[in-house]
């Protein structure tokens, strides 16, 4: 598959990491943005989880990340982290999913994340509460909503919110933490920032609703491009890949099929 220009652009502002090194210091040059961000807002940066997503990235290098301090990853795909979960079953790492599931994966979810933060259906709920009663386990999640009004992208739409959240409590086995969501793919920060600020406007009219229905309210957002701004409009977990690992060969239209433009991406070959 040819590299999109996308890719080529953020292979000189992401290298590879390779090392150990090289994780320790990708990992201690995110905190301390995460840690200026914060600053910035008046906001207490130990309180701020970074949750590195190692889609696409090989075992043996998760390993390394592991060793320079990683104690979680996040993978996109069911598949992938079962596969990784298997070949790093030694070490002590938790699997964070965060993309949208299909409800024929609930299964594999149920059995090993400990969290899933794409959770945007009541028959997904409903598979993974049905899974998890019968595996004896419960699953923190976080419901993901569409915060830049493009149909293209998973989520829900933010009026169905409140009624969703309603709806949860029926199935006990899952723990909803917060809310989760991706900015739209733009160059202009002003509207990065309106769909992170959104965000946490749903969150405490959640609060002000019923705050059981939404739990400690966390908020997952921002990426490598953008976990600046979301940390300045008070995300509680930023989800980082590229900034730790290195620039991915790979379009994130694999992972989000339907979102082909801005930001310079091409479409699948
Ligand atoms: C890949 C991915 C990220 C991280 O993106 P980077 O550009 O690598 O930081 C965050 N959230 C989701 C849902 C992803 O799929």
């Amino acid at each position: 598959m040819p590299k999109t220009d996308r890719s080529a652009e953020a292979e000189g502002r992401y290298p590879t990491a390779r090392t150990v090194d090289d994780f320790a210091r990708n990992l201690a040059t995110v905190r301390e943005r995460i840690a200026a961000a914060a600053g910035r807002s008046g906001r207490d940066a130990t309180r701020i989880r970074l949750l590195p997503v190692g889609k696409t990235v090989p075992e043996e290098r998760l390993r390394t990340a592991a060793r320079a301090g990683c104690r979680e990853f996040g993978e996109n795909k069911v598949q992938e982290a079962d596969r990784k979960r298997r070949a790093l079953a030694d070490l002590d790492v938790r699997w964070s999913i965060i993309g949208h599931l299909q409800r024929n994966k609930a299964r594999d979810v149920a059995a090993f994340a400990s969290e899933f933060q794409a959770l945007d259906g009541l028959r997904v709920a409903e598979a993974l509460d049905r899974r998890l009663q019968a595996a004896g386990r419960g699953l923190d999640v976080h419901v993901q909503v569409n915060t830049s009004a493009e149909d293209s992208k998973f989520g829900l739409p933010p009026d169905e919110l409140p009624a969703f959240l309603a709806e949860l409590p029926r199935y006990s086995s899952l723990r909803v933490r917060g809310l989760m969501t991706l900015a739209v793919l733009d160059t202009d920060v002003d509207r990065v920032r309106a769909c992170f600020s959104l965000l946490r406007t749903l969150r405490d009219r959640a609060r002000e609703v019923d705050p059981d229905l939404i739990g400690p309210g966390e908020l997952s957002m921002g990426m490598s491009g953008d976990y600046e701004v979301a940390v300045e409009e008070g995300a509680t977990c930023v989800r980082v890949g590229q900034a730790i690992f290195g620039a991915r060969a790979t379009p994130d239209s694999l992972y989000w099929p339907e979102k082909t433009t801005g930001r310079g991406e091409a479409p699948p070959s």
